[in-house]
């Protein structure tokens, strides 16, 4: 009998057996001939997944956050001015971070489950003389997915640098940095990218790297610095060895074989897949009377959803059957209404099989805890939509 749980939380997600196999190969060098491949095919394949084709890709070892402190740590310098746009949780992160580099931060939140109007955005950047801009494209806290594009040409029309943290979006969502002139977009492995964590990929515009190169002060983290990475991401683009500190070669290694499936599968082809289980899923749960917190599908995300419990059902209570029935989902994170909501991860290799599976453990645990509604409903609306 199989023991493990199926893993449908918004990251950690469920792994392509090829990528953990890869992981188990034999650790090289990290100035081996077929290390130094697997690197620059990594750089040249994440440039193409995010349509960077001249962007500056940095592979680091480090979870997202580590992400968002080298664009903030890179870019900012002590007084500059920053607009955070906030959909929950890890916009809060980004106001930490640039609080912690000195910046002046202005802080726009949205109100639960929308996003901040471009009206708004634009009235706060004509106010003021702004750096940087930062959003999160899917904030992992509320399933909102924010627009980058607009935002991105607002920020090009007042000179200021756009910041998209697309941890919980790049391979699952529409991202198009370059076209979009999105200056910095970032994300973290575990997540659509399809790999188990511990890497920070990164890619930097040109106006990005030449803001850094024309800083007044010197960058406030050593570990982030650019100036000990972008060498040794040339290098490795350039199929050249190079050390500053040893990278995470075994992740590294199925960091290659991840981004491979992806762009075999084609990205948009992907993007369309979490597309189409998002939206089935959502009204999958719908059908069986459950709310989700984005106001409307327009602005819910394709790799996760975060849904109300139902009114008199006990959170805790609910994760245990839907864990006892096999299936891991997460909790609320918003703080304020942490124990109002669970979050369900639709990203990576999902596949039909996880969605009927994740669907039928919270229908069990919706009957476990005495919610009234019709048993099978949505597993019979996402076989319809499917
Ligand atoms: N931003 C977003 C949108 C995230 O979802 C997360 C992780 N959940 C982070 C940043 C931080 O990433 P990490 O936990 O890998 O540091």
């Amino acid at each position: 009998m199989k023991s493990r749980k199926l893993l449908m939380i918004p990251g950690p997600i469920e792994f392509e057996p090829s990528v953990l196999r890869a992981m188990g190969e034999v650790t090289t060098s990290h100035v081996a001939p077929n290390f130094i491949e697997t690197f620059s095919n990594c750089l040249g394949f994440m440039k193409e997944i995010w349509k960077a084709p001249n962007g500056q890709p940095f592979i680091l070892s480090g979870s997202g956050t580590l992400a968002m402190d080298v664009a903030i740590a890179n870019l900012i310098e002590k007084g500059d001015n920053a607009l955070v746009i906030s959909t929950g949780y890890f916009g809060e992160r980004f106001k930490d971070i640039l609080n912690c580099y000195g910046a002046n931060v202005t802080f726009m939140k949205s109100s639960l489950g929308s996003c901040v109007s471009l009206l708004e955005i634009e009235a706060e950047l004509k106010r003021k003389d702004y750096k940087l801009v930062t959003m999160t494209h899917v904030d992992t806290s509320t399933g909102v997915i924010v627009d980058p594009q607009p935002i991105a040409e607002l920020a090009k029309k007042y000179n200021v640098l756009s910041v998209l943290d697309g941890v919980c979006s790049v391979a699952g969502e529409v991202i198009e940095q370059e076209d979009w002139g999105l200056d910095i977009v970032f994300t973290g492995t575990q997540k659509a990218i399809g790999v188990p964590p511990g890497l920070a990929l990164l890619v930097a515009s040109k106006k990005a790297i030449e803001t850094w190169s024309n800083r007044k002060t010197p960058v406030q983290s050593y570990y982030s610095d650019w100036k000990n990475w972008l060498p040794i991401m040339e290098a490795y683009e350039n199929k050249k060895p190079s050390y500053f500190g040893t990278p995470a070669v075994n992740l590294i290694r199925a960091l290659e074989v991840s981004l491979k499936i992806i762009l075999d599968e084609g990205v948009d082809a992907r993007v369309h897949k979490h597309n189409k289980y998002a939206h089935a899923f959502r009204k999958s749960i719908e059908s069986i009377g459950l709310k989700i917190i984005p106001v409307s599908e327009k602005v819910a995300s394709n790799t996760l959803s975060a849904v109300y419990y139902p009114e008199n059902v006990d959170g805790n209570q609910f994760l245990k059957h839907v864990s006892d029935y096999g299936v891991i989902i997460a909790g609320g994170l918003l703080a304020d209404i942490k124990t109002t909501y669970f979050r369900v991860g639709h990203m990576g290799s999902v596949n039909t099989c996880d969605i009927i599976a994740v669907l039928s453990a919270i229908e069990y645990s919706l009957l476990k805890t005495g919610y009234d509604y019709t048993q099978g409903k949505s597993l019979e609306t996402f076989q319809k939509l499917i």
